[in-house]
């Protein structure tokens, strides 16, 4: 792959901070966008000195003028928690964000990805969900800034495409964990990881029997990247994800034993709309990208607890 100049938002991110690292080490010029709201400067520190990295502090709420031969767009809070504390400019961001990307994207002709999620799924009344299925989303509901939003910003790829010949790519993610997730991010697996590593409860919301299909930081990556650089007609969407199925109480104990924690599970209201279910169907990755997850659950929660317990020693 020859060198490239590629713009990551949301790149001081979960998610982003990870891919921005992949793509600096396979040669390429790094310009990570971000407005620092879950994002944490922590997160790409290691990169600042690399030459070929560089950190701009931006809302892509605002148009953005550089030029890149690739955009990879992630930027927009992912934890119910923090898409909720503003509902407003989460959807703003993802709308209004996707705009100004395609805009720029349009201008400089470059390939764009997208960064969408098995939130357009919604709570999926067919399990489980291939790319063919068009969800069950409660518009308005307090996920539908997120989820409603996700949704627009899928339109708006594809109307990019058909009416400006865009070169877009559309990627669902299924819940990615891993190391640097914020220990105050609110998801489900560094909650219980913190959690256990603490002493604290275990905050199970509901009964624990919703199910949810946890991949890998590593793997997304990889597929990610793959996305980028599949063949010119391909769009996806394309689901990404492991299809390992668990309830959270089977996570909740996995996370107990690996963790060796005598923290106690307890019982919390479920949020509303939070979905039963969900497990992405991947054949269409498998066959247009070759791509498939490699890490397996318990393999992958040891990374990230090894990842927290070095957090906590610290603070
Ligand atoms: P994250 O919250 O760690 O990262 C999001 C980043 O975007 C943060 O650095 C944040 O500061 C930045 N950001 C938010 N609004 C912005 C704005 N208006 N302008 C510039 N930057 C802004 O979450 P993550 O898990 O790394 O998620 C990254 C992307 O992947 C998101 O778009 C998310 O919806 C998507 N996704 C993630 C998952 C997952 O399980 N991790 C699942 C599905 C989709
Ligand atoms: N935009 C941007 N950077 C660019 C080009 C465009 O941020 O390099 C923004 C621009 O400000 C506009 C949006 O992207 O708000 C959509 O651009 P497009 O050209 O599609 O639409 P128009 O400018 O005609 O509204
Ligand atoms: N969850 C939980 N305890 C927590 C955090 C989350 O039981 O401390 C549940 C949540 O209700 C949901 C699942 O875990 O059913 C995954 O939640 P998360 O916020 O990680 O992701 P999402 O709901 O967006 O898939």
């Amino acid at each position: 792959m020859s060198n490239k100049r590629i713009l990551v938002t949301g790149g001081a991110g979960f998610l982003g901070s990870h891919l921005c690292e992949r793509l600096l080490s396979d040669g390429h010029d790094v310009v990570c966008v971000d407005n620092f709201f879950t994002g944490r400067k922590e997160n790409v520190r290691h990169l600042i000195a690399n030459p070929n990295f560089e950190l701009i502090r931006h809302d892509i709420t605002n148009p953005l003028f550089i030029e890149v031969d690739q955009i990879y767009n992630l930027a927009c809070p992912a934890s119910p928690v923090h898409y909720q504390y503003n509902a407003i400019k989460t959807i703003k961001t993802s709308v209004i964000g996707a705009i100004n990307m395609l805009g720029l994207a349009k201008r400089v002709n470059a390939t764009i990805l997208q960064a969408s999620t098995s939130e357009v799924y919604g709570d999926p009344e067919v399990h489980p969900q291939s790319e063919q299925y068009r969800g069950n989303v409660n518009p308005i509901g307090p996920r539908a800034c997120y989820d409603e939003g996700k949704r627009c910003a899928e339109t708006l790829f594809f109307d990019y495409h058909r009416q400006h010949n865009v070169d877009i790519k559309v990627i669902r993610i299924f819940n990615t964990y891993g190391p640097r997730m914020n220990p105050e991010d609110g998801r489900v697996v560094s909650n219980f990881i913190v959690q256990a590593l603490s002493g604290q409860p275990i905050t199970i919301y509901g009964n624990g029997q919703q199910t949810r299909s946890f991949c890998y930081v590593d793997d997304l990556i990889e597929g990610i990247i793959r996305t980028m650089n599949s063949s010119k007609g391909f769009t996806g969407p394309v689901n990404l994800g492991n299809p390992g199925e668990f309830t959270m109480l089977e996570l909740a104990q996995k996370i107990i034993q690996l963790t060796d924690s005598k923290s106690k599970i307890t019982y919390e209201p479920l949020p509303i709309d939070d979905p039963l279910q969900r497990k992405p169907i991947i054949t269409l990755a498998e066959k247009e990208l070759a791509w498939s997850p490699t890490i397996q659950l318990e393999e992958g929660l040891k990374r990230t607890i090894s990842y927290y317990t070095e957090v906590l020693s610290r603070s």
